[in-house]
């Protein structure tokens, strides 16, 4: 029985006003009366950062936001730095989602240089690793995602990898409403934690937490979030529905509490 807590986290990507925002968080707030041992974030667009900051300040969910830049602040006209998130509530980023990979030229190098600026800015980084549909094909799958880890965590200290997080998000699965089986899932994240043990040490490994994204709905939440290395998910459209995001954390297993 492992003691990470779980961890669910909803990245609303390009999605939802102010108002929009806000009124999930009321509605979230009454149809999940108690969260349990189960930890919540939630990363709106960055015109939601603040507002629902404020809000969120009042409940036990947690601010994230859905990306960094890795300077402290200067001409970098449309970046948001580390202590400008920090400023407004959060308290997780995600970085290296496969959609930034994808449409925005993100690499292995620019994620490793987010990744240090969210520490540097006292930011929990969630990091995203995942193969695509030919890479898997290719039975690559193991080989993209230790290259990943390898880039995202060079240069890391223990005391700051302890506090990751780890997204595995297949690319494929993104959006896509095709999800790894429960069994994919479990194969990764183990292989995930045997390389933290093996390239850190054990008891890091112990304690990093290990989400799953990739169409997670309330239908396949609880087989899935189950499994003995899966500490969580990160979910994409189906958080966009409060009702159907709280029946996905329901699914988390209560397990006690450490982190
Ligand atoms: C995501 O955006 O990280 C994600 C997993 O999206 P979806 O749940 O929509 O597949």
């Amino acid at each position: 029985m492992t003691n990470r807590t779980p961890f669910i986290v909803a990245n609303w990507k390009m999605n939802f006003t102010v108002p929009d925002a806000l009124k999930f968080e009321t509605a979230l707030t009454h149809e999940l009366k108690a969260t349990g041992e189960v930890e919540i974030a939630i990363a709106p667009p960055f015109t939601a950062l603040y507002s629902l900051g404020v809000t969120l300040a009042e409940t036990p969910y947690k601010l994230a936001a859905q990306n960094v830049f890795w300077e402290e602040s200067g001409a970098y006209t449309g970046e948001i730095s580390g202590a400008f998130l920090k400023d407004v509530g959060c308290e997780y980023v995600i970085i290296g989602h496969s959609e930034r990979r994808q449409y925005f030229g993100e690499t292995d190098e620019t994620v490793s240089k987010r990744i240090r600026a969210a520490l540097r800015d006292e930011l929990v980084p969630v990091m995203c690793v995942g193969e695509t549909l030919p890479e898997r094909e290719a039975n690559k799958t193991w080989t993209i995602i230790e290259r990943q880890l390898k880039m995202g965590l060079a240069s890391i200290f223990l005391k700051d990898v302890e506090r990751f997080v780890i997204a595995y998000e297949p690319v494929w699965a993104i959006g896509t409403g095709r999800t790894a089986s429960s069994a994919q899932a479990e194969e990764v994240h183990s292989m995930i934690r045997d390389w933290l043990s093996k390239n850190c040490d054990g008891a890091t490994a112990e304690r990093v937490r290990i989400l799953y994204g990739g169409s997670v709905k309330a239908k396949n939440a609880r087989e899935i979030l189950t499994q003995p290395n899966v500490d969580g998910g990160l979910v994409g459209g189906a958080s966009l529905d409060p009702i159907e995001f709280a029946n996905i954390i329901r699914c988390a297993p209560q397990r006690s509490q450490s982190n």
